[in-house]
């Protein structure tokens, strides 16, 4: 299947990929970057920011009549991407051909949605971009196509993304804001995440990024949060924000966000072109939006994406913290010792966790289980077989068991074989987490084609594991056209970091399932919710969910 079929219904390339021969025809800019392939096609080598940059510039110029310059140091846009994303917006304003007004957040030098929107439909747009070189340039693209009536590029500080730029204007309502995340745009995109074929091998940076370096950076998570935060105090002077998101799991925190800020409309989409896979969210104050479905197959996902989740009463927080003060832990808050204590057994089960950033008086750790651990004795007979067949053990690659002997602190007693890992001490639970797991969900192709898993696992396991993402990452078509592309130095510089990190939970593959702790402070009560990644089944994070539980209900029983 070829990708194109999934872009939306709109999209001018949905069914047409540009005809690079026909181009290079008549563009002799772009030409000089169409190779003849050996089965004779013209194709374009898209590791070349420079043959990116032609392609866009010559279909913008092709089919839209825009004429845009783009330095090559800055992020160059690819057009049936942002043609996705426009589309959408028209959906979620009904705003196809009516002059509407929007907000593009972080314009870039391009200032392709302005450009492109105020072209297709005669929008007006607020344009905001914090870097110099992209404003100057953003402000020459509006200007050398004559749209200043309809688009104006403003320069904003970094702190805040859309209370500074609506400070002035405070009477009019914006119809929507959009926004391409800085984050993947300059670090994933960077490191070619999400914009591999099958045949290619895994990168060697696919492990590197810390949190903090990424979130330092302004990670896509904290970004798009920062826009939420803005949207709580803007509320109904924009009726639709949305967002793109460069990572699947980015959408599930995101969306659990919103539903804690009681945000009455959210919805969200994937963007597919070539063999890049986007998402965005959106959401609103308003009651009478209409909300576009978010794509059919997702829904059905949706409803069992509700995290598990305990509370743990405030009667019984002294004693659990009186316990895991006893254990040397020297937070004075209740949920920091919780999470201690949730540390302390994810531990004692081998269950690989790391803490990842998340909002101040909360605890998150990112966790990944490799063996079923916590069924035991009497329970793991009377499953027996059937547990066996269905939730197969995750088989062991020597990645695995070399990253265990630095994870493990303590084992259960039920596990002689690994008593001997015991001494070994950990420091994993103050790593932070890679960029991967922040993100959740590693490539489809890395799912499909890992070696252990695809000898181990059956057929149909093979089959369920395979998420609505695993699409045919066919390469040999001209949708390549719309992988995105930043320049060589920065994928470089990225990559030098993945020999110096140890390894982290993301890389330990196969494994049972993925999922993500969250510990909150609810009034009083302390809050435990698991929210899944990836993986098996979910029936395993359930019995993981239940022994946590269990543990904890144990402690405050019988201190
Ligand atoms: N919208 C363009 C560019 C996306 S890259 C496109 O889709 O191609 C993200 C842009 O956001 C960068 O140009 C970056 O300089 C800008 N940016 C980063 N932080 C910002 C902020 N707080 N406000 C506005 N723009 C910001």
């Amino acid at each position: 299947m070829a990708l194109n079929k999934s872009m939306h219904p709109r999209n001018r390339y949905k069914d047409k990929p540009p005809d690079f021969g026909y181009l290079a025809s008549k563009y002799p800019d772009f030409q000089q970057h169409v190779h003849t392939s050996l089965a004779g096609r013209p194709v374009v080598n898209f590791k070349e920011p420079e043959a990116v940059r032609a392609l866009t510039c010559t279909l913008l110029k092709e089919d839209f009549g825009l004429t845009i310059e783009i330095p090559l140091e800055r992020l160059i846009p690819t057009v049936p991407l942002r043609l996705n994303y426009i589309h959408w917006v028209e959906d979620l304003i009904d705003g196809q051909k009516q002059p509407r007004r929007g907000i593009d957040i972080g314009t870039g030098a391009s200032c392709i949605y302005p450009l492109l929107g105020a072209t297709m439909n005669g929008w007006y747009f607020l344009a905001t971009e914090v870097d110099d070189i992209c404003f100057d340039y953003a402000t020459k693209n509006v200007e050398q196509n004559n749209l200043s009536d309809l688009i104006k590029v403003v320069k904003v500080p970094q702190k805040t993304l859309l209370m500074d730029a609506l400070k002035e204007e405070t009477e009019i309502v914006y119809d929507f804001c959009m926004c391409n995340p800085p984050f993947f745009a300059n670090q994933l995109e960077a490191k070619g995440v999400n914009s591999r074929n099958s045949r290619r091998p895994p990168p060697s940076s696919v492990n590197t990024g810390g949190v903090t370096e990424i979130m330092a950076e302004g990670g896509e998570l904290e970004f798009v949060k920062r826009i939420i935060h803005d949207s709580l105090q803007l509320k109904t002077r924009l009726r639709w924000y949305s967002c793109m998101l460069g990572k699947k799991c980015s959408l599930a925190p995101l969306k659990e966000e919103l539903r804690k800020q009681g945000v009455p409309k959210v919805t969200h989409t994937e963007f597919y072109q070539g063999r890049t896979m986007r998402w965005a969210l959106a959401w609103s104050f308003y009651d009478d939006v209409i909300v576009p479905s978010p794509p059919s197959k997702k829904r059905k996902l949706e409803k069992t994406k509700k995290p598990l989740s305990f509370t743990l009463p405030e009667a019984g927080l002294k004693e659990l913290q009186a316990k895991a003060s006893a254990l040397g832990c020297t937070a004075s808050s209740p949920v920091d010792s919780i999470s201690a204590l949730l540390e302390k057994t994810l531990t004692d089960l081998r269950v690989l966790h790391k803490h990842v950033p998340c909002m101040k008086q909360e605890q998150s750790l990112f966790l990944t289980a490799v063996e079923n651990t916590w069924i035991h004795g009497r329970q793991k007979r009377r499953e027996g077989s059937r547990q066996l067949r269905e939730l197969p053990r995750a088989p062991h690659c020597s990645q695995t068991s070399s990253f265990q002997t630095t994870m493990v602190t303590a084992v259960p007693a039920t596990n002689p074989a690994s008593q001997n890992q015991s001494t070994q001490s950990s420091n994993a639970p103050n790593q932070t987490a890679s960029a991967e797991e922040l993100a959740g969900l590693q490539q489809p192709e890395e799912q499909i084609g890992n070696g252990a898993s695809s000898n181990e696992m059956s057929k149909e396991q093979k089959e369920s594991s395979v998420s609505v993402e695993d699409v045919d990452m066919d390469s040999s078509t001209s949708t390549e056209a719309v992988q995105e592309t930043v320049p060589k130095e920065e994928p470089a510089a990225a990559s030098e970091m993945p020999s110096k990190q140890p390894p982290s939970p993301a890389a330990v593959e196969p494994f049972l399932f993925k999922c993500l702790l969250n510990v909150m402070l609810e009034e009083s009560d302390v809050v435990i919710e698991m929210h899944w990644v990836e993986g098996q089944s979910k029936d395993l994070m359930n019995q993981l969910c239940t022994y946590l539980k269990n543990t904890l209900l144990k402690s405050i029983a019988s201190p």
